[in-house]
């Protein structure tokens, strides 16, 4: 096919014990999925629907540097376990949601706070504080063969060498085949699409220069730094 301009690559991530790599279609990404999260962002922490943004692809890290960006004064770490889809559809049902699941990741949902506040406080979309370049830096994904769906398992951020974020997969207030079968109702999910699931409380900001280590138990590690 000839394009009228050069056509973009497919962002892909790597796949633990495979040169096989993961193409991604879309990155969703669910707010305010922990308790304690809610409470320190000033909110409810009632179960209330879940809600969603986007990231775009091409704002995937997969080496390990994240640019400090632009316009911002006060970009935050958000330490998330992400799904990756291997089957897609609309309507799908709890009971069936694990079986488009490929596996998982460990992400970091950057966000530049500042200018998500300014956008919230207009009633406008979060894009410039969520969808910015670099905004979405990622793990390898683990195939759910290989380590199961996990459902349990600390989720722990340090920031140069600090515990700062410290939460648990058991709390997650929408669990993983529910956030799939939410999400088919409203967007038809497809292979390669990635799911950031929510991060635990102890948000806080990065400067450059940061060391960012992030584990989650029983899926894997994400090492970042701040340049
Ligand atoms: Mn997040």
């Amino acid at each position: 096919m000839q394009f009228a301009v050069p056509a973009p690559t497919i962002p892909s991530l790597p796949v633990r014990d495979t040169d096989a790599r993961f193409p991604v279609h879309r990155i969703y990404c669910v707010g305010r999925n922990y308790a304690a999260h809610a409470i320190e962002m000033g909110h409810d922490p009632e179960r209330e629907d879940p809600f969603f943004f986007q990231k775009n692809p091409d704002t995937l890290v997969v080496n390990g540097r994240f640019p400090y960006p632009t316009q911002s004064n006060d970009v935050h770490h958000e330490l998330e376990l992400v799904v990756a889809l291997q089957g897609g559809g609309s309507d799908i049902d709890i009971e069936h949601a694990y079986d488009i699941v490929f596996g998982y990741a460990v992400g970091l949902d950057m966000t530049r706070r500042d200018l998500q506040g300014q956008m919230k406080k207009m009633g406008r979309p979060w894009e410039i504080g969520k969808a910015f370049e670099h905004a979405a830096p990622c793990s390898e994904v683990v195939a759910a063969s290989a380590i199961g769906h996990p459902v349990e398992g600390a989720v722990q951020l340090y920031l140069n060498g600090e515990l700062r974020q410290d939460g648990n997969l058991n709390q997650l207030i929408w669990k993983v085949p529910e956030m799939i079968a939410y999400l088919s109702r409203l967007f038809t999910l497809a292979p390669g699409d990635l799911i950031f699931t929510g991060t635990p409380a102890g948000v806080g900001p990065v400067q450059r220069g940061d060391k960012l280590h992030g584990v989650i138990a029983g899926v894997g590690e994400l090492d970042v730094e701040v340049v």
